[in-house]
């Protein structure tokens, strides 16, 4: 198979950008592929966000996959005939059972399931005259473009005492979770975001006596970074910084992680003042794990009695892609920052026909780069570079 773009990730990015490529850059759907390992496009997403029980999406309504930002409030429908409850404020933010449905209305409009393939990129080559990408299946498809959309949720974040593989203990966002229990237990939540107090507070709903364990106070925010960084406000300083730790440095303080917008705060509050919810503010130091129960020792001298540790601590913040990026970065002398993250120029080409997304453009689009917004920024430049280059 010889294409003109091969997208690896089949999430809310690769997603975004096959439709914008279609759609805005007319590429030939013939000409395009999605490779993900998925039973269907956005499967990671779509486990991630039920696993939390979240109702609504923390960004706006504005920030969804197709390509026109008003397409979701007019999917939404309009006056009697929107269904009730499907934006909240502030900002409109939509319900996860109409971005879901709308996330399918793109999928179908573009026809990108057709587009699936559901396999691993397991090794990716590149020369003069394209990319080579072999799948786990062992199929070789070349590529005159590669979109690398990889994302971070295949590497959520274990914490060094949280031992992997015992049965009671586990990660909200590991792929193919199977921890959530299905009879009343005593749960320690660890972590100390969003994700944490909406998983915290569905158990609760679900009748289990919850821990919520956090190394810190709640930290009240609305995004998990400023409105500002979504345009010229605070974009035109970063991009004018030529130093790239001094990039990273910016995107740390900017980003805020750990943090929870104030409904979700409210919820927790009130659970917590009626002894509902048990909230620790504390380091887990250790945990000892017996034939009938956990230990959870924290640094506070208290220990946890608990049946279940569920941790949600989010994802790891190396560089997504594992072996198969290095490789990469090594056969191709690919460039990268100190902190590990690739240089791309501003049309987020890491090498002529390797285009990167996410995670990955980073140290381009700045803090909102994982975003829904930065789905739709990398689209943005992904089908501008296309339609200047067609017409030089
Ligand atoms: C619970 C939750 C709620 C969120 N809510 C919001 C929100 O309200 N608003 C917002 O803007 N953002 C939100 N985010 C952040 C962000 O938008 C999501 O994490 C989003 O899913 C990121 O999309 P992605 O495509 O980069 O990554 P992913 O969803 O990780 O998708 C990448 C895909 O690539 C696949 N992949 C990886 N390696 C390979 C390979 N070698 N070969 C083939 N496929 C591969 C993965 O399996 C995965 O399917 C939320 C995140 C979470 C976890």
């Amino acid at each position: 198979m010889n294409l003109d773009w091969l997208i690896i990730g089949g999430g809310i990015h690769g997603v975004h950008i096959a439709a914008r490529l279609i759609g805005e850059a007319d590429i030939a759907p013939e000409q395009l592929r999605i490779v993900d390992p998925g039973e269907r496009l956005l499967a990671r997403w779509r486990t991630c966000t039920t696993t939390t029980g979240m109702d609504f999406l923390r960004s706006a309504s504005v920030h969804h996959l197709d390509l026109d930002p008003w397409s979701l409030k007019r999917f939404a429908g309009k006056g009697k005939k929107r269904r009730p409850r499907v934006f909240t404020p502030p900002y409109d933010r939509p319900a996860l059972a109409l971005f879901n449905s709308h996330c399918d209305h793109v999928v179908e409009t573009f026809g990108l399931s057709d587009l699936h393939i559901r396999d691993r990129a397991m090794a990716c080559t590149v020369d003069c005259d394209g990319v080579g990408v072999r799948l786990l299946s062992g199929r070789e498809i070349s590529a005159q473009n590669l979109v690398l959309a990889i994302g971070a949720s295949e590497q959520p974040e274990w914490p060094d005492w949280a031992p992997q593989g015992e049965a009671r203990v586990h990660h909200v966002f590991d792929p193919g979770c199977s921890g959530w229990p299905s009879q009343s237990e005593t749960v320690a939540v660890v972590g100390g975001g969003i994700s944490a107090g909406q998983v915290a507070l569905r158990l609760l709903d679900e009748g289990h006596q919850v821990h919520l364990v956090s190394r810190h106070a709640m930290r009240q925010h609305q995004f998990d970074s400023e409105p500002g960084w979504l345009g010229p406000k605070y974009m035109t300083k970063f991009s004018r910084e030529r130093d790239l730790d001094r990039r990273r440095a910016l995107i740390n303080e900017a980003r805020h992680r750990g943090s929870v917008p104030p409904e979700v705060w409210r919820v927790l509050r009130s659970a917590i003042s009626r002894d509902m919810l048990r909230w620790h503010e504390c380091e887990v130091q250790g945990l000892d794990v017996r034939d009938d129960i956990l230990k959870l020792q924290l640094s506070n001298d208290e220990v946890l009695d608990v049946e279940r540790v569920l941790l949600a601590t989010g994802f790891s913040s190396h560089r997504p892609g594992g072996a198969m990026i290095d490789a990469l970065i090594d056969s191709a002398s690919l460039a990268c920052a100190r902190c590990g993250y690739p240089i791309v120029d501003s049309a987020l080409r890491w090498h002529p026909r390797i285009h990167v997304s996410g995670p990955l453009a980073e140290l381009e689009l700045g803090p909102v780069s994982r975003n829904i917004a930065g789905a739709r920024r990398a689209g943005d430049r992904l089908v501008n570079a296309v339609l200047s280059e067609r017409s030089d």
